[in-house]
């Protein structure tokens, strides 16, 4: 199928490779000069705008973009992808932004005759390079079912969550609740190294007791108790703190609209702003411990 692919960064880049790797024909764009090179380097077509893509013959666009300004600047106007698209091309968006803006794109869409899902991920850059991306879909099951085997050539977990919207609706729920998870687990770790025990015993037992979840038994924030952790490469790589704390706003605002309470999940994107604010955005969102450690 031939597809157009907007926004080639981190995951963006590594989703458009599996495609190609699945003997898809690509367009690409991006502001990165860059990342457009590395992409025709490997067989894609250089397209020098998204309005390019939308009037080219692609049957298919999927875009990966930061944010929903940067969604909405995409999707949206007189140079957007769903006016100068043909009726029927369909518009994926895998970004992580809210769901009200999720359906306000979806919606123009629809009215234009072009078929949109919004598909966040999760899995980050190791899942997109392995194409083991979990997707998270919404928007109508025949749209869905017709999007499955693309999607399929870039994740291994692709769930219909229900109409337009609800993709981000899942993404937003799951990472408050990881967010919310990890500083529990770091709250736990650093107390129970306060008061004299084994960081690794310690983990044994909440990973055979009540208190187990991935945050502690698969990601655990305090170094040494697992390899191949961010915890023990000085919390690089992984998912950035500011990433979490991109996702965290979403949810607080996303419960806004719906007056929905979202009490730890507030508290959890104050404590990552606060983090983010001492100059620590960047490492991953594990070293929130060290809000908590008095060890080091
Ligand atoms: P990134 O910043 O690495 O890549 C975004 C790309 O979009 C960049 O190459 C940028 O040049 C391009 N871009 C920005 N505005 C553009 C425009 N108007 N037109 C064309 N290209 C434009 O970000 P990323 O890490 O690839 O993340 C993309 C999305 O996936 C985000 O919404 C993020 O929250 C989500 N996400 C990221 C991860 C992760 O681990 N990185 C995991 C899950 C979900």
């Amino acid at each position: 199928m031939h597809i157009g692919f907007i926004g080639l960064g981190n995951m963006g880049a590594p989703m458009a490779h599996n495609l190609l790797k699945a003997g898809h024909q690509l367009s690409v764009f991006d502001l990165n000069a860059a990342a457009v090179e590395h992409l025709v380097g490997a067989g894609a077509l250089p397209v020098d705008t998204p309005t390019a893509i939308a009037q080219g013959n692609a049957e298919l666009i999927i875009t990966m973009l930061p944010a929903a300004p940067h969604v909405k600047s995409v999707y949206l106007g007189e140079s957007g992808l769903i006016v100068n698209s043909r009726p029927g091309v369909m518009l994926i968006d895998c970004s992580t932004i809210d769901p009200h803006s999720a359906r306000e794109v979806a919606k123009a869409a629809a009215e234009h005759g072009n078929p949109m899902l919004d598909a966040p991920v999760s899995g980050g850059t190791g899942g997109a390079a392995a194409g083991t991306l979990t997707f998270m879909v919404g928007g109508s099951d025949a749209d869905f079912e017709r999007a499955q085997p693309i999607l399929a050539a870039m994740g291994k977990n692709i769930v219909h969550c229900g109409a337009a919207g609800n993709g981000q609706v899942a993404k937003v729920a799951n990472n408050m609740l990881l967010g919310i998870s990890m500083i529990g687990v770091a709250e736990a770790m650093a107390l129970g190294v306060a008061l004299g025990m084994d960081a690794k015993t310690l983990a044994g037992v909440i990973n055979t007791s009540s208190g187990r979840c991935w945050s502690s038994d698969t990601y655990n924030p305090f170094p040494g108790v697992l390899d191949n952790v961010p915890a023990s490469r000085g919390y690089s790589g992984g998912f950035g703190s500011d990433l979490m704390l991109k996702d965290l706003g979403l949810a607080t605002e996303a419960a806004k609209q719906v007056r929905q309470p979202v009490i730890l999940g507030a508290l959890a994107q104050q404590l990552y702003q606060s983090f983010s604010a001492q100059g620590h955005g960047g490492l991953d969102f594990s070293a929130i411990i060290n809000q908590y450690r008095k060890d080091t």
